[in-house]
């Protein structure tokens, strides 16, 4: 007689750590550029870039960064450049400051 019950007694296995590469990069240093689009008179509006900085040891542009770690040493263990800017498109369901300006005629 088999009992079925003996194979399925794994349910409580621990979940494996998940692969940080992309977790970790996201949160690297990077810029972050946002995008206004006003719905009601379609004009676009760039923000300024904004600069996203991690806390990280290991990334040459982080406040945590140590002043002792320079280069050549720093450029082997730590991130020496930004990552991609991430762009944020955002959609106002409206004019756009200059529009309301000058539909309130002043
Ligand atoms: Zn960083
Ligand atoms: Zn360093
Ligand atoms: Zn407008």
């Amino acid at each position: 007689m088999n009992c079925p019950d003996a194979y399925n007694g794994q349910s409580s296995r621990p979940t494996p750590p998940g692969p940080l590469s992309t977790d970790q990069l996201s949160s690297m240093c990077h810029w972050r550029r946002v995008r206004n689009t006003y719905n009601q008179c379609s004009h676009v509006y760039d923000l300024d870039d904004e600069m996203i900085r991690c806390d990280d040891l290991y990334c040459k542009f982080s406040s945590s960064h140590p002043s002792t770690c320079v280069p050549p040493s720093c450029t082997t263990t730590c991130w020496q450049y930004r990552q991609f800017p991430q762009q944020f498109n955002r959609f106002i369901d409206s004019v756009c400051p200059a529009c309301t300006q000058q539909s309130q005629g002043r």
